[in-house]
């Protein structure tokens, strides 16, 4: 049996109560958080349910007449969506094709981890190149990209600049002296980043994803003026680290920058996972971030493997002006397939949530699982021709290239390209 919050409002359960926000009521309308404050600090009260309060069973929800707590009209659009789901103190996915890892299979991954195909450095120098980003403001009817490695990139639209997954270590780890090492160097510092950042949206909390110098460092440079925009179940992660400025969402809640009340951030979801420790699996939820502009629409999927849930998205939020999909980590299949796409199904999300471009991340900077390190970019290439799409609608990047994509698609590579490596 499993139980959403959105059926537990709708019977009337006595449980936290959930905000359902509507684009009308967009939050931040006179540049303040509708959300209540803490000295600097806005952090949303935990809506989630646990399923743990509730006592009747699911299937009486749909048929129940007696539901006063939240008036249709109100919710409309989201009763056809996948809420988040807790289960004592633990999110879960909701989606049928989750099932979860088993211990074994983990034990057997672990055991036939292929670890010798990332290749020396003068190769990859040769095969990745990186240049200087290239952070100027791009002109009002553009939003331009900066891919960053793995799954950190500056985005920069209607007024906002935004950096997705900080990723600046060498290792995605809980020590910098074991576990997975970066094989290709970050092609700027933080110090680098431009001045104006305004935003991180974190995905979730998995060590490649939820970096704690990269965090600390950020932190050190731009302080409560950045605002980070995190997954449920963070909040008190982040207060721990010393950042003060922090929105915690669930599925589908949205909240803005102060003063920047015209761009929402949504959190979407995915089909994913998250851990940081040994015990505390799901205590923070996972997903992606569509953040809707005047102008501009950009969606950053984080981790996912593929769930119906982007076409939901789609139809909710779409189109985007540019997407960033993951395409790398995804073998052996039997394994990887419950939470890492593949190219051909990130190119179905890149298509399900209606992308006009999409950029390729998570893939050439750590080896975390058995392809070839140059598979994914050619296994998504010929995702693209069999799908019938353009190869340069949905494109890897060097470390370090920016691109100004426009809102009818087209796209322009910066003209400066200055080689680092
Ligand atoms: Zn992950
Ligand atoms: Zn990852």
């Amino acid at each position: 049996m499993s139980a959403t919050s959105g059926d537990a409002m709708r019977n009337g359960v006595s449980s936290p109560p959930r905000t359902v926000v509507t684009r009308s009521s967009l939050i931040c309308s006179s540049g303040k958080d509708k959300y209540t404050f803490d000295s600097e600090r806005a952090i949303l009260p935990i809506r989630s349910v646990d399923l743990q309060t509730i006592e009747t069973p699911a299937e009486d929800h749909e048929s129940s007449s007696s539901s006063s707590v939240v008036k249709r009209d109100s919710v409309v659009r989201r009763l056809d969506v996948h809420h988040s789901v807790r289960v004592d103190g633990r999110f879960r996915n909701p989606w049928t094709t989750w099932t979860p890892p088993s211990f074994a299979n983990i034990l057997k991954f672990g055991l036939a981890r292929d670890r010798s195909r990332v290749p020396p450095k003068e190769d990859l120098d040769l095969a990745l190149p990186m240049v200087r980003p290239d952070f100027r403001a791009p002109p009002a009817d553009a939003l331009s990209l900066t891919w960053l490695g793995h799954s950190t990139l500056v985005a920069r639209f209607d007024g906002i600049s935004l950096i997705s997954d900080p990723m600046f270590s060498d290792r995605a780890s809980p020590s910098q002296a074991v576990g997975p090492k970066r094989y290709r160097a970050p092609p700027c510092s933080v110090h680098d980043l431009p001045s104006d950042l305004d935003a991180v949206v974190i995905s979730h909390a998995h060590y490649d994803h939820l970096d704690r110098n990269s965090v600390t460092l950020l932190n050190a440079r731009f302080g409560s003026d950045l605002r980070w925009f995190v997954p449920l179940g963070l909040a008190d992660w982040m207060s721990g680290v010393g950042v003060e400025n922090v929105v915690e969402l669930d599925w589908w809640e949205e909240n803005c920058v102060s003063d920047k009340s015209d761009v929402s951030f949504v959190f979407t979801p995915t089909q994913h996972w998250s851990q940081r420790t040994l015990t505390d699996d799901g205590h923070v939820l996972w997903g992606s971030w569509a953040v809707v502009g005047p102008t501009h629409r950009f969606f950053f999927a984080g981790d996912t493997a593929y769930c119906d849930v982007f076409r939901q998205i789609g139809r909710m939020y779409g189109p985007f002006t540019a997407a960033a999909i993951p395409i790398g980590a995804y073998e052996p299949r039997w394994f990887m397939r419950q939470q890492h796409v593949e190219p051909a199904e990130a190119v179905r999300i890149h298509q399900d949530i209606a992308s006009r471009f999409s950029l390729a991340i998570h893939w050439g900077t750590f080896a975390l699982a058995n392809e070839y390190f140059l598979d994914p970019p050619m296994k998504l290439r010929a995702a693209l021709e069999s799908a019938h799409l353009e190869a340069n609608s949905f494109a890897t990047f060097l470390h370090g290239e920016t691109r100004l994509v426009y809102r009818d698609g087209r796209v322009e590579r910066s003209k400066t390209k200055d080689f680092i490596l």
